[in-house]
């Protein structure tokens, strides 16, 4: 059984349908459990707590959303006194894998050429994955104020954030890529894997549909590999709209 599966007063969600629950089991002793049934859709809200996590990992290689409510939901607390702890460490490992891809398609461009100093290389990286994701949230939280049909609040938009980190998982894979050497199409097809993966994570946190998802994580991904050109135009966008409400 899934050790880290929700219950008592902590609001999980049904896994099939997606509405809120008390609690995901009832116990009678230790190792015997009775699944809950969701009032909604009537079916057992969350059949992964008795699955291993191998089945899960699995379910969620294959985007199926229901994986993806399971991890979001009822794995990881979306209580409001836990969120920002997970949101600050998923967002460290997010920006540390970010920084491996940012090196590795540095080293397959040959962007180093024959330097061998680690401190300029270094300072490359930082600031390319700072500037590259402070455009990339920017854009996912702009996207999502301006197409997504839902009441949003500051926990929404941590929800949303955390979702995009975590089902970000797949770029552990990069870590391989640092030992072994493989075709520089896998950092592509890597980041292809991650894009879906965040659009399906996206979907299930906004209850929105496929195609606005998609967009709006694709957008995100686009301004992160035109990152200079598009922190320009937010910068100009911004001081336009504090000068023009200034005069007016
Ligand atoms: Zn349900």
């Amino acid at each position: 059984m899934s050790k880290s599966a929700k219950k008592g007063e902590e609001t999980v969600v049904c896994v099939n349908c997606g509405s809120r629950l008390n609690t995901l089991y009832i116990q009678y002793s230790p190792g015997n459990i009775r699944l809950i049934k969701c009032d909604n859709c009537k079916a057992v809200a969350d059949p992964y707590i008795e699955c291993e996590f191998m089945i899960i990992l699995i379910d969620l290689i294959l985007h199926k959303p229901k994986a993806y409510r399971h991890l979001l939901y009822n794995m990881l607390s979306f209580k409001s006194e836990d969120i920002k702890g997970i949101i600050w460490k998923s967002a460290l490992l997010f920006l540390l894998l970010d920084a491996i891809r940012v090196f590795l398609l540095k080293r397959y461009n040959d962007d180093y050429g024959n330097s061998s100093l680690l401190m300029p290389k270094c300072r490359e990286v930082f600031l390319d994955v700072l500037l590259g994701n402070i455009v990339f949230i920017v854009v996912l939280l702009l996207g999502t104020r301006l197409f997504v049909n839902c009441s949003l609040t500051i926990t929404s938009y941590l929800e949303i954030l955390l979702a995009v980190f975590v089902s970000s998982f797949f770029k552990v894979y990069l870590v391989a890529m640092m030992v072994w050497e493989f075709p520089s199409a896998v950092l592509y097809i890597i980041e292809m894997f991650v894009l879906s993966s965040n659009a399906v994570a996206f979907r299930v946190s906004t209850q929105q549909e496929a195609i606005r998802c998609i967009g709006i994580c694709l957008s995100a991904h686009a301004a992160k590999f035109l990152r200079l050109l598009v922190a320009i135009s937010i910068t100009v966008f911004f001081f336009s709209v504090i000068l023009f409400t200034g005069n007016s």
